[in-house]
């Protein structure tokens, strides 16, 4: 069965849309996102326009700063400073990946913790893994929102994620152990990769290889999420082979699958934030 994330993303936009009108009338101003982004790769560009427009469609609103390439790390530095001290901007987003001249991780977290949309700063990430609060990153909070609208309860089941990045496999797996699955985590090191993928119940699939999970490599009836995104030849495809769908229980299709509901998962983040700095 296909886990819809288009669709899932547009009913949750549908919800989100009357809880941004009533804050309009109450406060009479909606949360604003303001994204950062540096260079001209093309992929970036389309998806920093994708989470403007998802802003506007559920009434939000949202900005993109353009910078040049050659931009010095302190001016990146100095912009995000005072982005963090308007009290207009609900949330801060600084699309990567960041020219290379320039530190990710200093750039990354001065945004301020209580504006960190993407939930990438050393805070948030530590709240995250400590549960004790924190905005977990868009694409794990995605998918989860995606297992919950399916009625997928994870506990109890032998989760495999490949793939460990601080953007997607590794919180993946932390909040997947937060709803009881037992996880284990592979990466490039991995021995034997398909003796732990076709021992999985649920298989989440984070490197961007377009393939490399095959048929052979899952247990039929496994419940596959694929976040890859691999551009070939102007075509979007996934990390998992597309007929591992024939196996599967439930599988995301790339594109419409994890995509969309990282989105909305960023648009869940940014009323959050609001929501806190606001004290709603
Ligand atoms: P990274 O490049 O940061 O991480 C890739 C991970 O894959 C690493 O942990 C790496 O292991 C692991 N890996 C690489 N080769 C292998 C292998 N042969 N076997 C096992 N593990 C391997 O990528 P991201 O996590 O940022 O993104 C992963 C994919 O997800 C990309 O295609 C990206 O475009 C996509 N993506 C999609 C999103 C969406 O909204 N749908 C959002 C974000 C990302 P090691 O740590 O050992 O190097």
């Amino acid at each position: 069965m296909l886990l819809d994330g288009k669709n899932s993303a547009k009913e949750y936009e549908d919800s989100l849309r009357l809880k941004i009108d009533k804050i309009k009338e109450k406060s009479g101003r909606a949360p604003h996102l303001t994204v950062i982004m540096v260079g001209n790769n093309e992929a970036s560009k389309t998806y920093v326009s994708s989470k403007k427009k998802a802003c506007l469609r559920v009434g939000m609103t949202s900005d993109i700063k353009y910078l040049d390439e050659s931009i010095k790390e302190d001016e990146l530095i100095a912009l995000i400073e005072s982005l963090n001290k308007n009290d207009d901007i609900d949330g801060i987003l600084v699309q990567l990946p960041l020219p290379k001249h320039i530190n990710e991780s200093l750039v990354v977290n001065t945004v301020d913790p209580l504006k960190d949309v993407d939930g990438l700063t050393i805070l948030n990430a530590g709240k995250v893994f400590t549960k004790t609060g924190g905005v977990a990153p868009a694409t794990p909070k995605g998918i989860m929102m995606l297992l919950e609208k399916y009625n997928i309860n994870v506990c109890g089941m032998h989760a495999v994620v490949v793939g460990r990045s601080n953007l997607v496999g590794l919180p993946i797996a932390k909040l997947l152990n937060d709803s009881d699955a037992t996880v284990t985590l592979c990466h490039r090191q991995t021995r034997h990769l398909s003796t732990f993928t076709k021992s999985a119940d649920l298989l989440v699939v984070a490197v961007g290889k377009k393939d490399m999970i095959t048929k052979d490599m899952v247990k039929p009836g496994a419940i596959v999420i694929d976040v890859g995104i691999n551009r070939m030849d102007g075509k979007l495809y996934g990390d998992v082979s597309s007929e591992v769908s024939s196996i599967a229980s439930y599988f995301t299709p790339v594109p419409g699958g994890v995509g969309p509901m990282t989105i909305n998962a960023l648009l869940h983040n940014l009323l959050e934030l609001y929501e806190v700095r606001h004290d709603c």
